[in-house]
């Protein structure tokens, strides 16, 4: 792909620019070394950092390496690195996250690392690279081992948010999922052959409400560790809670529907759509764009799982218990949500498509982790007002 570098001395294992390892807190470890060492002199070499069809003369210049933890992210050791090329003299810095799968997970299986692999080097041609990172590389030998290298979206002021995204984040994060989905339902409509590599390696039993965790091998509970077991909603292991009339309702509910059915509004998810994997940008104090990243997670499902993890998630504040307003709220969402799908992929049934999302919320509720008791209840209240136990 790239013209061979007309200056041999980039070929150097170790450039005179790079600081003795060691120095000033640097960090020595093989990790860090590789990224130093081995990576960005190699990818400026090969002109990943280059536009397309340049032939401007480029040098590596420097690197500065530093570990990266994401609360969220336990599978990847994530870096945080701010590499410096030269292009014909003139000295860039490019921001980087660079992701390298743990030592020793066996990546022959499937594993969170060769999803997002995946996601980045071939999905990203089906499904654009609108409201992802830029993605510098994403392979799994040309440098000796696995890696993903990512723009840092820090670097042009993307941000997280802590607390509950509110409306207007809300609708941003509804077009960009929406968009999603609705790429893959056409995906599949039309280019099977192509959707079928995808899918096959990204399905996952799921169990309704996540009630059967105790009794059954619980495949969602490896899908987000707890970090905070106190926390966590009782009602997996027994009660649930809500008053005797709606816990009988979803109770009976539960004998008849225990698994998530296969049907023809299976997309391509995002596994875990929760605000730590949303990045903002903002523009007069109102959100403008939103970036989704960690593709680890994504698995062939119901895409009622990821529209009803967030909405869930993000509940307007019920000091009233006022459930109607709160029920209007979710409808509204929801109407954003099938628009927008709709949008992508016309030829979507809307109506059959919200009687998924509805149907299936429960599995959503289910994939939701460290749940607090109050919040849990008014969870379920939402969904009975939407019809999910109907
Ligand atoms: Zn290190």
């Amino acid at each position: 792909m790239a013209d061979p570098d007309p200056d041999p001395h980039t070929k150097s294992p170790k450039p005179k620019s790079v600081k003795p390892a060691g120095v000033a807190g640097e960090c020595v470890c093989e990790h860090c070394d590789f990224i130093r060492r081995v990576l960005i002199p190699e990818m400026v070499h090969d002109r990943y950092f280059c536009e397309p069809g340049s032939r401007e003369f480029v040098e590596f210049d420097s690197v500065d390496v530093e570990h990266f933890d994401r609360k969220s992210n336990r599978k990847n050791m994530l870096h945080r690195v701010t590499a410096r090329v030269k292009f014909s003299g003139v000295t860039h810095s490019f921001p980087l996250i660079i992701k390298l799968p743990e030592p020793h997970v066996n990546l022959l299986s499937s594993s969170p690392f060769l999803n997002e692999e995946m996601f980045y080097s071939k999905m990203t041609l089906n499904y654009g690279t609108d409201g992802i990172p830029k993605c510098y590389l994403s392979d799994l030998g040309r440098y000796d081992r696995p890696v993903i290298v990512l723009e840092d979206l820090a670097a042009r002021g993307y941000t997280q948010v802590d607390d509950k995204l509110d409306e207007d984040h809300l609708k941003l994060c509804m077009k960009a999922l929406a968009t999603i989905h609705g790429k893959g339902l056409k995906l599949r409509a039309c280019r099977f052959p192509v959707f079928r590599e995808f899918y096959a390696k990204l399905s996952v039993p799921a169990d309704w409400l996540h009630f059967h965790t105790s009794t059954q091998t619980g495949n969602i509970r490896s899908f987000e560790a707890q970090d905070n077991p106190g926390s966590l909603d009782t009602s997996l292991y027994s009660a649930l809670p809500v008053d005797g009339d709606l816990s009988e309702k979803i109770r009976k509910k539960r004998d008849v529907t225990t698994k998530l059915e296969l049907n023809d509004f299976w997309t391509i998810c995002h596994g875990n759509f929760t605000r730590n994997n949303l990045l903002f940008r903002y523009e007069n104090g109102k959100p403008s764009d939103v970036k989704v990243i960690d593709w680890s997670t994504m698995r062939y499902c119901s895409p009622s799982i990821d529209f009803g993890h967030i909405l869930l998630q993000n509940l307007p504040d019920d000091r009233d218990d006022n459930l109607s307003t709160i029920e209007a709220f979710c409808r509204n969402i929801l109407r954003i949500y099938l628009d927008a799908v709709k949008d992508e992929y016309p030829e979507v049934d809307r109506e059959l498509l919200e009687r998924e999302i509805i149907a299936n919320m429960p599995f959503a509720y289910g994939t939701i982790e460290n749940r607090v008791l109050r919040e849990a209840g008014m969870m379920l209240h939402t969904l009975d007002r939407l019809g999910s136990f109907d």
